[in-house]
């Protein structure tokens, strides 16, 4: 995977857009700067003359955008998300600005990963359960008293550092990404389908213990996702929840005889 190429494997997701306008302000900031992969999920209004006004002959990224239902289907085959957000939220991520966020995104996607950054609707952001998914969440230093960019001009900031990127042709596979494992990444949705299995397992062999799962989900849902296992290592720890979920069985039945 050479630099050059790295276009086709980084793709700006608007999540839930509400105004058709700056679906296409936001394919015409991407296009500037050589972006070609925008992912719409559940628009408002799309397709929609003013996103064709307002790309200003970036069309050609509004015919290709697929429109998802939902951010899960969006995500699958995606191994690095990246959230956008102005406020901290009440998840526990990592937080990087537009640069950092930026080289992190390259990186990945030079040495062969596929990349999703994800924009919020304009009024509400991400969900925190959208920012859950993400590895990390990107925040442009605003000011505080004023933090909120325009959805367009947001793409436009972080289509404006990976340019940078691609320009400085940050070489050689994996460069900034030195701690990547030697097999790919599982991507979002096989480590959502892992969580899915997580959650009842924990509660088949009573880990909560009448507390509330809430917060244990989401610290162990950045540790996994930190860890960025392969789909092999997955296996296996399917298999783990599996056989506790089996003694756990066990012990429920040899407690009722
Ligand atoms: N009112 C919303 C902001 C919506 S702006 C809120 O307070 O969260 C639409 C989107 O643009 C956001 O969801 C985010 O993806 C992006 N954005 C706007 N300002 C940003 C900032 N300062 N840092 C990072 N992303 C920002």
């Amino acid at each position: 995977m050479n630099a050059a190429s790295f276009q086709e494997r980084i793709a700006c997701v608007l999540v839930r857009p509400q105004h058709p306008g700056n679906i296409g302000a936001a394919a015409r900031a991407m296009r500037t700067m050589g972006l070609m992969r925008l992912v719409l999920v559940a628009p408002q209004r799309f397709p929609d003359p003013e996103a064709i006004a307002l790309a200003a002959g970036a069309d050609a990224l509004l015919d290709a955008a697929p429109v998802h239902a939902s951010l899960d289907t969006a995500l699958a085959g995606c191994t690095l998300a990246l959230g956008l957000s102005a406020r901290r939220r009440g998840v526990a991520l990592p937080e990087l600005d537009p640069r950092a966020g930026a080289a992190r995104a390259f990186a990945h996607a030079v040495a062969g990963g596929q990349v999703a950054l994800l924009f919020g609707n304009e009024r509400a952001g991400l969900e925190n359960d959208e920012l859950a998914r993400c590895h990390a969440m990107v925040r442009i230093p605003s000011v505080e008293d004023f933090s909120s960019l325009n959805l367009a001009q947001a793409v436009q900031v972080m289509a404006y550092e990976l340019r940078l990127c691609a320009l400085a042709q940050v070489q050689g596979a994996g460069a900034g990404d030195a701690d990547a494992p030697a097999e790919p990444p599982a991507d979002l949705a096989q480590m959502e389908a892992f969580f899915e299995h997580l959650w009842p397992a924990l509660h088949a062999i009573d880990f909560h213990k009448g507390r509330a799962p809430f917060t244990i989900e989401r610290r162990l849902r950045r540790l996994f996702l930190r860890a960025r296992p392969s789909l092999r290592e997955l296996r296996i720890l399917h298999g783990i929840l599996a056989d506790a979920e089996r003694m756990a069985q066990i012990a429920r039945d040899r407690a009722v005889e």
